[in-house]
């Protein structure tokens, strides 16, 4: 549809086996078996619901996230992917990545995840090293998760490990030594980023002992370092890829695309016309959810972002990406002038946050460091806070 940014879809899988420490996702650990038919039926009935807001829009991708999707029994995941064909329009090349847990790996839920039509994995791995996968509560060694990734390796090209850095009880080297193992499993795609003590965790309330501000910069200098030397590029703050294998998922965030949100506590973003931007989140609580799915009752939140805030979520996402973003876009995704953005810009550059080339706005390496520094500089408002998107999931 003219005019309108391009349009992705999210499903979230609210549970997890056990909720990990670090963890401030939307998520909860299983009490009891997984509704799984219950939860995909009332995922369609949302999807069903909000189809007629994208009328002729395709979708260019899909992503199963949570929580720990790898949880929901692939006939269920098929049936999903088979409900958005049905209702919903799919881009020729759609890119449909599902979150796994290590332990949900194995050779047959692989192929049938591929038959589906799944074609990207991102797994959810951490760390390779046994003492830090226990100080983290994963439940798995480093050898069990080698296994899972090569068995996804063997079925899927497009692969991503989430990694974690700066961990409890980890030195440099070891920091470095993951890195050498995930380089060692040849994935297309790595996200790696540092561990942050989250408010609402056990982490936060009772910190683990983690390595000091200064080892943590040497492992984010020396870590680049050796990604860059393997043929990594990275694109955006902690997403490391091959050359042209970007997640487009997760690009379209950034690059302020739309995003239909299924799931309990699932969020979406919709431009209804170009500067009409509705963001809504979905009830959390997985029972409430599933009763309210396919009505209007099922929306928790809903409001339409005023020019400040389409200004102020435009930077904290396009600002993430490495090549940072065409001017024009800016006015693409918002339908506003790009007027209100010429005092900031001014501001980032002075203070070597930015620079400006040929018409795009790139962050510098510091720019990159001081992503919110960078961003409150666009913030009309004084009472809104930037935060991070990026979050580790599986
Ligand atoms: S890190 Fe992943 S597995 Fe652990 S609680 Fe969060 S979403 Fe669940």
């Amino acid at each position: 549809m003219n005019g309108l940014p391009p349009l992705s879809l999210y499903i979230h899988v609210p549970w997890c086996r056990r909720k990990c420490p670090f963890c401030d996702l939307e998520s909860r650990g299983l009490q009891g078996p997984l509704p799984g038919q219950a939860y995909a039926r009332a995922v369609v009935r949302d999807l069903c619901a909000q189809k007629a807001g994208v009328q002729g829009r395709s979708l260019c991708s899909i992503f199963f996230g949570g929580g720990t999707p790898g949880l929901l029994p692939v006939p269920e995941l098929a049936g999903l992917l088979d409900a958005a064909a049905r209702h919903l329009s799919l881009a020729a090349a759609v890119e449909v990545t599902l979150e796994l847990h290590p332990l949900d790996i194995t050779p047959a839920r692989m192929a049938a995840c591929s038959a589906a039509g799944v074609n990207r994995i991102s797994i959810g791995v951490q760390s390779f090293d046994d003492a830090v996968l226990a100080a983290l509560s994963r439940p798995y060694s480093g050898a069990q998760v080698c296994a899972a990734v090569r068995c996804a390796t063997e079925h899927f090209d497009r692969v991503n490990l989430d990694l974690m850095y700066g961990l409890p009880g980890q030195s440099l080297q070891g920091a470095l030594q993951d890195l050498r193992c995930a380089q060692s499993l040849q994935p297309e795609h790595l996200s790696w980023y540092p561990l942050s003590l989250q408010p609402g965790t056990p982490f936060h309330r009772h910190p683990p002992p983690l390595p000091t501000e200064e080892v943590q910069a040497d492992m984010e200098s020396e870590g680049s370092g050796y990604l860059a030397a393997q043929g990594y590029q990275r694109y955006e703050i902690c997403a490391w890829s091959r050359p042209g294998a970007a997640c487009r998922h997760n690009l379209n965030y950034w690059e302020f695309g739309d995003y239909l949100g299924l799931g309990a506590g699932a969020h979406g973003k919709r431009s209804v016309r170009p500067g009409h931007i509705v963001r809504e989140r979905r009830l959390r609580h997985p029972a409430r959810y599933m009763a309210a799915a396919g009505g209007d009752g099922v929306v928790a939140e809903r409001c339409t972002l005023d020019a400040t805030e389409q200004m102020l979520e435009f930077m904290m996402n396009a600002l993430r990406l490495c090549a940072g973003f065409r001017l024009q876009l800016f006015t693409e995704r918002t339908g506003l002038p790009q007027g209100g953005l010429q005092a900031p810009l001014a501001q980032a550059v002075d203070k070597g946050l930015l620079v400006l080339r040929d018409g795009w706005a790139v962050p510098t390496h510091r720019g990159l460091d001081f992503h919110n520094e960078l961003v409150l500089l666009f913030d009309g408002s004084s009472s809104s806070s930037a935060s991070e998107s990026n979050s580790p999931s599986g």
